[in-house]
């Protein structure tokens, strides 16, 4: 508790000095020069919230994972849906996620399509997963034929494999997008999209190890999300490990036991419901759940992100019930964070 709020003071200040971000939308305008602006500057939504010191980029040298979208399903100013780009040697190489809105920031972030390993998607919900054809399409403009691997989690009612959904999107016959077929087969000068389901079984499928790349290794997890098959995914980059816990409740037993002790650098964990309010708590982990998780992971840093108006304006409750079993340093992401590994 004691580290935590010592972290939480030493943030605030940074705080008010990051307010110039461009992330944040109207930030620069609210804080630009107040001895001449006679406007009241709005309520900062960041005001008091811990958020980890940030570099201008993401670092050319070494490996960093930037958050793209920090935000959630409700159209929120600032915030992206979820996703996420891991960074080696200035070059981006994994996308995790694309939700709505991530295509803007790929572009603001300085990504390429062409030097992408794999894209993994937790699951299908919209803000996971909405921007993901334009994020692939617009490789097809920067040339890229060469195969491009895609993961995701497997079918239930109502929810298609993440092959059947990529299909439903670009199947030439038949597709929503059907002009961009060359995605399914790889003709027409496009790359061809590999793509993999990962059965989730409501948490208890197995835990899964990913081929993707030469530069860094990939385990999926299957998480419970309520209905929804989906999976979280441990990227280790040398001796270096994060975790992004994805959408998921305080049901996905397998996942806390396989990760218990694990410590790793940075556990990404989902705040999107708060304690108090009757939020859909079957498909997410509550402050305290998620505390529960950061207790028994250990990471050294837990950043919390898919973050919305509703669980941002109880970050005081949300940080205190977390704190009751986690004591390591806590952050609250907005959109382009990047933390360096
Ligand atoms: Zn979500
Ligand atoms: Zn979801």
């Amino acid at each position: 508790m004691g580290q935590r709020n010592k972290a939480f003071g030493a943030n605030f200040g940074r705080v008010i000095a990051l307010l110039g971000c461009t992330a944040l939308a109207g930030c620069g305008m609210a804080f630009s020069d107040k001895s001449t602006d006679p406007q009241p500057s709005p309520a900062d939504p960041m005001a008091g919230i811990p958020r980890a010191e940030q570099p201008a980029r993401c670092p050319g040298e070494g490996a960093a994972l930037q958050v793209l979208g920090s935000g959630g399903p409700i159209a929120e100013a600032g915030r992206a849906g979820t996703s996420y780009l891991l960074w080696i040697d200035g070059e981006a190489k994994l996308l995790i996620d694309a939700g709505s809105g991530s295509f803007l920031r790929f572009a603001e972030a300085g990504g390429k399509v062409a030097t992408l390993d794999a894209i993994l998607l937790t699951h299908l919900h919209a803000d996971h997963a909405g921007d993901v054809i334009d994020i692939l399409n617009t490789g097809g403009f920067e040339g890229r034929t060469a195969p491009l691997t895609l993961v995701g989690p497997g079918d239930a009612p109502r929810f298609p494999a993440t092959s059947e959904f990529i299909q439903r999107l670009i199947a030439k016959k038949g597709g929503a997008f059907a002009y961009n077929g060359g995605y399914g087969d790889g003709t027409e000068g496009k790359a061809q999209i590999e793509v993999r389901d990962i059965p989730s079984l409501g948490g208890n499928g197995e835990v899964t190890p990913l081929d993707v790349s030469n530069d860094f290794s990939v385990i999926a997890y299957p998480v419970d999300h309520g209905p929804v098959p989906a999976l979280a995914y441990e990227i280790e980059v040398g001796d270096k490990a994060v975790v992004i816990a994805g959408d998921q409740s305080g049901r996905s037993l397998v996942f806390q036991m396989m990760l218990e002790d694990a410590s790793p650098a940075i556990l990404f964990a989902h705040h999107v419901i708060n304690g108090e309010q009757g939020q859909p708590r079957g498909l997410h982990r509550t402050p305290a759940e998620i505390g529960q998780l950061a207790g028994a992971m250990k990471p050294a840093r837990l950043v919390l992100t898919h973050n919305m108006e509703r669980s941002l304006s109880r970050i005081e409750g949300s940080l205190d019930a977390i704190a009751q079993s986690y004591t390591g340093d806590v952050s609250v992401a907005a959109d382009l964070d990047c933390y360096a590994l």
